[in-house]
């Protein structure tokens, strides 16, 4: 797995500090190909069958649309999995303000942005994004995406606490102005999050459910029409059936990319935790994988 490439160093990452921040994809010298996408998807669709999956989505350990080569990306993932299949990509959106990257995103289904400040001055606080990234472009873009493109609109919102910085996203005044830039934009959903697994500055917490409610309901009030999911209403998961190697070697993958509980890998994989105990104990006991907790859940991650 490269390291994590990112126009952010979000102070929440589950991936740990951005290695490589940039602010353009003309800086980077290398990205993922389109052809080495195409390899590994023909290569998981050999052992998981294509009824089994919801959806497709782009996340990487970073930001997609920094690869411009998307667009072309998600054309020949429709070709492979059908149209019956959405394609989804999540993104932090810093670069919707430039033609090319929205172009590429017009592709997906459903487009999932990020968008956890109000202010220019929270923007830096929270996401700490690259020399030269404006809040306001950010959000021209974002609306520019909604008029342009026919596919889903969804923002996803991360609210947090910090142990030494009373200045988060979580007051009400702070919640109401983003409910009213979301409205601006008006998006066909809205997520509400806070960090679960373990962040990228160690003071950072996650809201009490009571907190997530109260968010909930703001962002009810301001935006009426719109599709409010707050953490814990996902729906219920999907049972899925696996060959148990190929379990393995997913949990394995999954673990590569961010740390999890055996809650996540669970609802990750559609099945039941004890099966997923048994493989994170092989794990555990070959040293490829080693347990840390925090908040008073243990995580596990890759040894690396
Ligand atoms: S949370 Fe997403 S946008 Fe933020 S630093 Fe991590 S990978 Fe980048």
């Amino acid at each position: 797995m490269p390291p994590k490439t990112c126009t952010f160093d979000c102070i929440y990452c589950q991936l740990g500090r951005t290695a490589k921040k940039v602010s353009k994809p003309e800086e980077l010298k290398t990205t993922v190909t389109v052809e080495k996408i195409m390899e590994d998807l023909e290569k998981t669709l050999e052992s998981t069958p294509l009824e089994s999956i919801d959806h497709v989505t782009f996340s990487g350990s970073g930001e997609p649309t920094l690869n411009l080569q998307l667009g072309e990306m998600i054309d020949h993932v429709k070709n492979i999995v059908g149209s019956s299949k959405p394609v989804v990509v999540l993104t932090n959106a810093s670069l919707v303000c430039r033609k090319d990257v929205r172009a590429n995103l017009a592709e997906a289904d459903l487009v999932i942005a990020k968008l956890d400040a109000p202010t220019q001055h929270l923007f830096e606080s929270i996401n700490r994004p690259a020399e030269n990234l404006k809040l306001t472009s950010v959000v021209k873009g974002l609306r520019a995406l909604r008029r342009e493109t026919f596919g889903r609109l969804a923002l996803q919102m991360m609210f947090l606490k910090s142990a030494t910085d009373k200045n988060t996203n979580h007051q009400y005044a702070t919640v109401k102005r983003l409910a009213e830039i979301a409205s601006s934009i008006d998006p066909d959903e809205v997520q509400i999050n806070t960090p679960t697994r373990p962040p990228s500055r160690e003071d950072v917490t996650p809201l009490h459910l009571s907190e997530i409610k109260e968010i909930s309901r703001i962002m009810t009030e301001v935006l009426p029409r719109v599709r409010i999911l707050a953490k814990g209403n996902h729906g219920q998961m999907k049972e899925r059936k696996k060959k148990d190697s190929v379990l393995e070697t997913e949990i394995l993958g999954l673990l590569k990319r961010r740390p999890c509980r055996l809650v996540d890998l669970a609802e990750a994989f559609g099945v039941n935790e004890g099966n997923v105990k048994f493989y994170i104990n092989k794990l555990v006991a070959s040293g490829g994988v080693t347990s840390v907790r925090l908040h008073g859940e243990i995580y596990y991650e890759t040894v690396r």
